[in-house]
Parts: C-alpha cells; structure tokens; sequence
C-alpha cells in the first residue's frame, strides 16, 4: 500500500516557535519512514518530556508519551513485544543524558533492534533554557549567569566506548542527510543512536545556522572505531554522516537462548494465556 507524508501528518498545530529544529527532525523523520515504506500502522514511536516531546502528537503512528528520560524503556519494551514493529525512541539531550542516562547505556550494550533519536539542543528548553551535560563549559544559561562549570558529556564518545552497533550523527537544518542518516538507522539490525545537533533560536542562540555551516564536514559510511573517534575528537569540525557503525555486534534478541526456535511474537503468545483468575485475585 502507497504511503505518503499526509498519511503521517495530524492535523494538531505545531506549538514551536519560529525556526525550531523540531520542524524540519519531524520532515526527515517523516519522509524517511515514507521513504522505506513503511505505514504509521507498523511504527511504534515513544517520547518523553520535552520540546521534542511535544511532537508526539505531530506524527502518525503508535505513539507513547512517557515521563522525563523515559523514552528509550518504552521503546525496549514495544521491541521486545513485537519485532515486526519499526521502534523510534525520541527524547531530548536532558532527558537522554540526565534522568534517562542508564536507559541510554543500557540500552547500547544490550543492542535491541530500535532506533533511538536524540535532539540535542544543548539545552532544557521547554523549562526556558537550563543547561544540560551537552551545553558547552562556560556557557551563560538561565541559572547560570556566570557560565557552565563542568565539562560536557559527548554523546558519540560516550556510545563509542559501549561498543554500539550504530552511531550516526545529522543537523537538524539539514533534512536530506538527516533522512538518510536516519533511514540507515532504522535499517541497522541493532541499537541506532542518532544525535540531532538541533537548532534553538530561542534558548540557545550561539549555536545557530551559521555556527553549524562553518564547522559541519559531511562523511559517508565508517566502520573503523579509529577514525570515529578521531572525528570526534576534531574540536574545529562538527562531523555528520554515520560515524561508526559494525554490523559484526549481535543484537539482544540473537542471544536469548530461549527464544531461539520461537517464530512468534510475544504479543502475540500472550493472547494463549487467560489473566482472568489472577485480576479475580
Ligand atoms: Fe524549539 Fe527551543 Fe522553542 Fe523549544 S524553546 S520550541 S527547542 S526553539
């Protein structure tokens, strides 16, 4: 069946403001799912709080909105439920690197068959702007008027050293790559991390369009873990494309012994059992 961008849109207007990154993530996310065929009846897609949060009634789809950094266990569990399903996690830097950091660490080393896309706009932006572990040291935010005291968390450094099957990074104003980086991701048979540089011209205004376009250098496919971490190490360059990734780590499911010789999805075996006694409890 023919599926196209009206068939993920909703008709809720987009509280955004003006210029958000949040727009054109949700135009690649959208033309990507399109682009690989897939109908909003076969995607899963869980959020959590956050101005990307707030896109999770902008999209078609099965979609759960969860608390602060939750994200990424709904998604686990929707995959585990039902491997025919496409599984998006969408969650902020906040979230994805404060409250929700072991699902993310977790979540890479047991490498479940999802895609998890993080927007990192360096900021708690729906809180009007505090920093987060990926707002840049000695940064002036709201609470923070002297500037940013620790060091930043680096999200691709940090899914390196968990020895991921994927990690990709794009730019939130970029939406062809973006797309395609985000298609690979999807197809990728393990964890996908993706990290979003996402523009804020509301809370986060140094990191603008212009800063992005000085420093953005574009790659194909890497599968050395060398050269990833030497993109990521370059402090003058911001490098996008599909960092790293090794389709040689076994995803969680190929492991469980028990689950082997099993065709069927637990959603499915589930339906064999009666809970009737045990809620009569
Ligand atoms: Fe987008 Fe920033 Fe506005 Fe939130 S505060 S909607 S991230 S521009």
């Amino acid at each position: 069946m023919k599926v196209d961008i009206k068939d993920y849109n909703t008709d809720v207007t987009p509280t955004w403001c003006p210029g958000c990154g949040n727009f054109s993530v949700h135009i690649a996310l959208k033309k990507a799912l399109i682009e690989l065929k897939k109908q909003p009846s076969e995607v899963v897609m869980s959020f959590d709080i956050g101005c990307n949060g707030n896109g999770a009634d902008k999209i078609e789809g099965f979609r759960i909105k969860g608390l602060h950094g939750r994200a990424i266990p709904l998604a686990v569990g929707a995959h585990l439920a039902n491997r025919d399903m496409t599984i998006i996690a969408d969650i902020g830097d906040g979230g994805c690197l404060h409250e929700g950091i072991d699902h993310l660490i977790h979540a890479i080393r047991s490498n479940y068959d999802l895609t998890i896309l993080i927007h990192n706009n360096q900021n708690f932006a729906l809180t009007t702007g505090q920093i987060t572990s990926t707002t840049p040291e000695g940064k002036s935010m709201y609470g923070f008027p002297k500037g940013r005291t620790e060091g930043v968390i680096s999200i691709g450094e940090l899914t390196l050293s968990l020895n991921p099957s994927f990690y990709a990074r794009g730019y939130s104003q970029d939406i062809p790559q973006l797309k395609e980086i985000i298609k690979e991701g999807i197809k990728n048979k393990g964890l996908s991390v993706i990290e979003i540089m996402q523009v804020c011209p509301t809370y986060n205004k140094e990191s603008n369009h212009e800063f992005f376009k000085e420093r953005i250098v574009k790659i194909e496919k890497n599968n050395s873990i060398k050269k990833a971490r030497e993109y990521l190490s370059n402090k003058k360059k911001l490098y996008t494309g599909i960092i790293y990734s090794n389709t040689k780590v076994k995803n969680y499911y190929s492991k469980l012994a028990n689950r082997k010789e099993k065709k069927s999805e637990l959603v499915d075996e589930v339906r064999n059992y009666s809970i009737k006694n045990i809620l009569s409890e």
